[in-house]
Order: C-alpha cells, then sequence, then structure tokens
C-alpha cells in the first residue's frame, strides 16, 4: 500500500532528513585513509545516541539478510556496492567508499547516501561518483506531480546509459515513512510515462548505483555485502524526498 503524507506530517519528516545529512556530513570529513570501518559506524552510533534517534539498521533482518544487520551504517569499499557491513578494515589509498545511513526521529525515517574517494582517486572513480550524482538529481527533477515512477527511473538510467553502463534493477528506491522500504519500488532504469502517477505527499528514496563494469552482483560471505560479479567498483547516491504540488523537497538535503 502507498500511503500519502499530508503537509504537517512532510514538515514532520525535516528533523530527521536534517539529522541524516549531519551524520553523513560527518562521515564525509572524516572518511580518509587509514580510518577504520568501524568508526566511521561508532561514529555514527555515537551522533544516534546523543540525538536520541533510532537506528534503522542495527535490528533490520530481512529475508534476503544473514542475521540482524547489527550495525548503524552500511560502509562499501570498491567492489561492494551497497549493504557493506562494517568490519576491521581501515580504508587504504583510493578506496571508493559508499555510506548508507537511515534512521527514525519521532517516529519518521530518513534514509541517504553518499560515496567518496578517500586519498588519490582513480579517474573512473570519480566518474562513476559523479555519475551517480547527476542521476540523483536528474531522478529528483522528475518527481513532479503529473509524471510517473516511470518518468524517475528513465531519468536515471538515462545517465548510465550514456556512460555505457547496464543498470542492476535488484535495489533501487522506495517508499519511506513510518518504516525505512516502503511501496512504491523504484527501479533505476525504466520506461518513461509507464507506472504509478506521482502524488502530492507521496515521500521516496531515490538511489542511483551505478558500477563500471557488469550490471550483476553476489552476496559476500558476510551475508549482507553486495559485491560486482566482475570486482569493477561502484557508487551511489540517495536522497529522501516529497513529492508536492511545488515541486520535489529533499528532506536530507547537505549544506
Ligand atoms: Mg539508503
Amino acid at each position: 500500500m502507498i500511503e500519502l503524507k499530508t503537509p504537517s506530517e512532510i514538515e514532520a519528516m525535516r528533523p530527521a532528513g536534517r539529522f541524516v545529512a549531519d551524520v553523513l556530513t560527518a562521515l564525509k570529513e572524516k572518511a580518509a585513509v587509514g580510518v577504520n570501518l568501524l568508526e566511521l559506524d561508532e561514529l555514527a552510533h555515537d551522533m544516534i545516541r546523543r540525538a536520541g534517534a533510532t537506528s534503522c539498521y542495527i535490528d533490520y533482518h530481512p529475508s534476503f539478510g544473514a542475521s540482524p544487520f547489527g550495525k548503524v551504517l552500511c560502509t562499501s569499499v570498491n567492489d561492494a556496492v551497497l549493504h557493506g557491513l562494517p568490519h576491521d578494515y581501515a580504508l587504504e589509498d583510493g578506496d571508493l567508499l559508499s555510506v548508507d545511513f537511515a534512521v527514525s526521529v519521532n517516529g519518521w525515517v530518513a534514509d541517504s547516501a553518499l560515496s567518496v574517494v578517500v586519498g588519490t582517486p582513480r579517474e573512473e572513480d570519480l566518474e562513476v561518483i559523479a555519475a551517480t550524482e547527476e542521476a540523483l538529481v536528474k531522478g529528483i527533477e522528475a518527481a513532479v506531480v503529473g509524471n510517473k515512477i516511470g518518468d524517475i527511473a528513465a531519468a536515471i538510467g538515462a545517465v548510465a546509459s550514456e556512460h555505457g553502463w547496464g543498470v542492476n534493477t535488484d535495489f533501487g528506491g522506495h517508499g519511506v515513512g513510518r518504516t525505512m522500504h516502503g511501496e512504491p519500488h523504484i527501479p533505476n532504469a525504466g520506461r518513461a510515462g509507464r507506472g504509478l502517477p506521482l502524488r502530492p505527499g507521496l515521500v521516496i528514496a531515490i538511489e542511483p548505483w551505478f558500477m563500471l563494469g557488469t550490471d550483476r552482483i553476489y552476496t559476500d560471505p558476510d551475508g549482507w555485502t553486495l559485491r560486482s560479479q566482475d570486482g569493477s567498483r561502484g557508487a551511489h547516491s540517495e536522497h529522501t524526498i516529497a513529492v508536492t504540488h511545488d515541486g520535489p523537497i529533499v528532506l536530507t538535503a547537505r549544506d
């Protein structure tokens, strides 16, 4: 079922969005060569405790997960592209790190992700990060009343196509509200003009993630981390947005 939020409910979702943005900003500043993924998770966990927020991840145990997630942050490095389980690993020069973070504040969820390179970047890593950021902007621009879910999907997929990359549609955007994952699903490729009409009050996470080679993934033995099948690197950008009569509101916008 797709739930639409009232304007006052959308206002009530702003603190969660702002908090998620602040945590991602702090993580981006902290991420550097030599920093351990567990330190990044601990930083996010400390901020959650101080804010009185509730992690959406720590007890998360969907059908595709091996056990409850146990951490508050997804840290995906290099060929790990999504759902990276933080583990004892110190970031190395040139690593491509994606962080994905979702919490609930006052009962409302916000979900956002970003990718960075620590140390010396490879050109193609900057390209794939920039492409996911561009696709996110294009997807948000398509999230207007009168458009359909397919318009968002097509806008995202077009950016991947320009770069000659395939798109994996197993995981994509989703409805956000009292819980992290709701209807509708928003694939990162599709046909414009198809699917559910976008109505005022629809709150969704839009989250392009692209890989430099294959469009296929496999699950790491840790039961969570999803890796590209050919070892190519990937990037991920995500915002939680509200569709309104006045255009999309980016609830997780960073300063
Ligand atoms: Mg997310």
